[in-house]
C-alpha cells in the first residue's frame, strides 16, 4: 500500500476500512469565526471565500448582487480593505444562550440516558425592522484528525455529522429592532461519546446557527459544547493473576473508576510465596523490585475526505494510528512488608498513584467515528527465591531462581459525577420500569331497564 504523503509513517500499523460517519455541512472549526470578522471589514473580497464555506448550506446561498445592496447604514463608496470603520454593521447580531447545566452522561454508552440541553437564540435586531427568510441551528458532532490521510486537506482533517437540527421558521417573519429569543432543547441520546480531546484527534460538538434575511445576508453564531460522561464508581475491583508453575498468586485491588485529578490507591497482595513440598527445607520467595505504569492507549482511524480518497485504496477506507503513553510510573525497591509467618506466606505493598496534571489526559472514550482511548496498570514484580536449611529458619541463601510476574489491569478514566443535575434523576420511568399491563379502567355497562322517578329526572337534564 503507498503510503499517503503527510502521515506519520511511524504511527502506521495498518489500513482497516472505516464506517464515515454522514458527512453533511463541513466548516472548519474557526473558519466561521475568522470568516466573520473578515465579513464584517471587507465584504467584497470575501465572497469568493464565503462561497467556498457555504457551499455545503443549500439555502444559505448568497450571491454577490445582493451583498450590501439597500442597506441603510452601508456607506455608498466602496470599503478600503483596511478601513473597518467604513464597514457596514449587520442589520442583527446573534447569541446562543445555554440554560442547562453542563453535559453529563451518567454512566455507559448503553446505560445513560442522555442529558438534556436547553438554550436560547438570542437574536438582536439592530435595525427597525429585517425580515429573515431563514433561521436554523444545527448541532454538530466535529471529528478531527491530528493525523489526516492528507496533510494541510481541510476535508480530511475535520469532519462533521449533524446529530440534530432546528428550523425556527417556516415562512418569512419580520422582527422589530430589539431582542427576540428562541428556545431550544434537545435530549442528547446517552451512546454519543462525550467531547475527547487526545493528540490522535479531538471529538467537539459545536452549535452552529445561521439567520438568513431577506436581502441574503447571512447572520452565523457557533458555540461549542462540552459533553462529558461520568461512569459511577461501583467499589473496589478485586483482580488476581496466578503465575504457574510457582504457588505465587497476586491480588491487586484498585477503584473501579479513576479521575483525570486526585489519585488513586492500589493494593497488591502476593501469596504462596512459602513451598514447603521439600523435607527440611524451605523455599520462598522475596520481592527484588517492583515497579509499575500507568499507560494511555489511543487509537484513531483517521477517514479520507472523497477527493483523497484513492491514496488509502477507495471511499470508506482510513488509516489506524495507535500510539501509547505512560502517564505516571515509578519503580519501588522498597515499601512492602514480607510475612513468612501464615500459611503459603504474604507479601503486602500498597501505593497510590497520582496522574501529573499536565498530563493532558483523555477519558476512556470508544467512538464509532473512530478514536479510542483506554487506560491500563501495568504491574512487575520481580521475585528471587532464597531456601532455608529447616522449616521456620531465619537465615535463607538464595537459590538463584529469579521471575518477572508482569500483570495488567484495565482502568477505567472517567469525569466526577456531580458537575450536573442528572437527567436520569428527573427523567420519566424507562421502558423496563413500566409494568407489563396498563392500569385497569374501572369498568362501565350501558344501562337498560327503568329508571326511577328521580334518576328519569336527572338523564333529562343532561
Ligand atoms: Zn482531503
Amino acid at each position: 500500500m503507498p503510503l499517503p504523503t503527510g502521515v506519520r509513517t511511524a504511527a502506521l500499523k495498518t489500513t482497516k476500512a472505516l464506517k464515515t460517519p454522514s458527512n453533511h455541512s463541513f466548516d472548519h472549526p474557526d473558519g466561521r469565526e475568522s470568516l466573520d470578522r473578515r465579513n464584517s471589514s471587507e465584504r467584497k473580497p470575501s465572497v469568493a471565500v464565503m462561497d467556498l464555506f457555504r457551499k455545503d448550506h443549500g439555502k444559505d446561498k448568497r450571491n454577490s448582487l445582493s451583498m450590501g445592496v439597500g442597506r441603510s447604514q452601508s456607506p455608498a463608496k466602496s470599503s478600503p480593505r483596511n478601513s473597518p470603520r467604513l464597514a457596514p454593521s449587520k442589520p442583527a447580531k446573534m447569541a446562543i444562550d445555554m440554560e442547562s447545566p453542563p453535559l453529563v452522561f451518567y454512566g455507559s454508552t448503553t446505560q445513560s440516558s442522555g442529558a438534556l440541553m436547553s438554550g436560547s437564540i438570542l437574536l438582536t435586531v439592530t435595525d427597525p425592522e429585517i425580515t429573515l427568510q431563514s433561521l436554523e441551528m444545527h448541532l454538530y458532532a466535529r471529528m478531527t484528525f491530528k493525523r489526516p490521510v492528507h496533510k494541510d486537506c481541510p476535508a480530511c482533517t475535520t469532519k462533521d455529522s449533524t446529530i440534530f437540527s432546528w428550523h425556527f421558521l417556516t415562512e418569512p417573519n419580520k422582527f422589530h429592532n430589539g431582542i427576540h429569543t428562541f428556545p431550544f432543547s434537545y435530549l442528547l441520546p446517552g451512546h454519543v461519546p462525550a467531547t475527547a480531546h487526545n493528540h490522535l484527534g479531538r471529538i467537539d460538538y459545536v452549535l452552529e446557527a445561521n439567520a438568513v434575511t431577506s436581502l441574503s445576508e447571512t447572520i452565523p453564531v457557533s458555540r461549542p459544547l462540552i459533553v462529558q460522561r461520568a461512569l459511577q464508581p461501583t467499589g473496589d475491583k478485586t483482580s488476581v493473576r496466578i503465575f504457574p508453575p510457582t504457588n505465587l498468586s497476586v491480588r491487586v485491588v484498585h477503584p473501579s473508576v479513576i479521575h483525570p485529578i486526585g489519585e488513586f490507591p492500589v493494593q497488591m497482595t502476593l501469596t504462596g510465596v512459602i513451598d514447603n513440598s521439600l523435607k527440611n527445607i524451605e523455599r520462598r520467595w522475596r520481592i527484588r523490585r517492583l515497579n509499575w505504569k500507568l499507560e494511555e492507549r489511543s487509537k484513531i482511524i483517521s477517514a479520507a475526505c472523497p477527493k483523497h480518497a484513492s491514496k488509502i485504496g477507495g471511499e470508506g477506507k482510513g488509516i489506524l494510528h495507535e500510539d501509547v503513553r505512560t502517564l505516571a510510573s515509578d519503580d519501588v525497591k522498597s515499601g512492602w512488608k514480607t510475612d513468612f509467618g501464615l500459611e503459603g506466606g504474604s507479601i503486602d505493598f500498597e501505593w497510590s498513584t497520582a496522574i501529573p496534571p499536565n498530563a493532558e489526559l483523555c477519558c476512556d472514550v470508544v467512538s464509532p467515528t473512530g478514536l479510542e482511548v483506554s487506560h491500563k496498570l501495568h504491574l512487575e514484580i520481580i521475585v528471587a527465591e532464597e531456601q532455608t536449611a529447616g522449616v521456620g529458619k531465619d537465615r535463607a541463601a538464595p537459590t538463584g531462581s529469579a521471575r518477572v510476574l508482569r500483570m495488567e489491569f484495565k482502568l477505567l478514566l472517567t469525569e466526577r459525577s456531580g458537575m450536573g443535575i442528572s437527567w436520569d434523576e428527573e427523567m420519566p420511568p424507562m421502558y423496563e420500569d413500566v409494568p407489563n399491563s396498563p392500569p385497569g379502567y374501572i369498568r362501565v355497562d350501558d344501562f337498560e331497564g327503568d329508571l326511577g322517578e328521580d334518576e328519569e329526572l336527572e338523564r333529562m337534564r343532561h
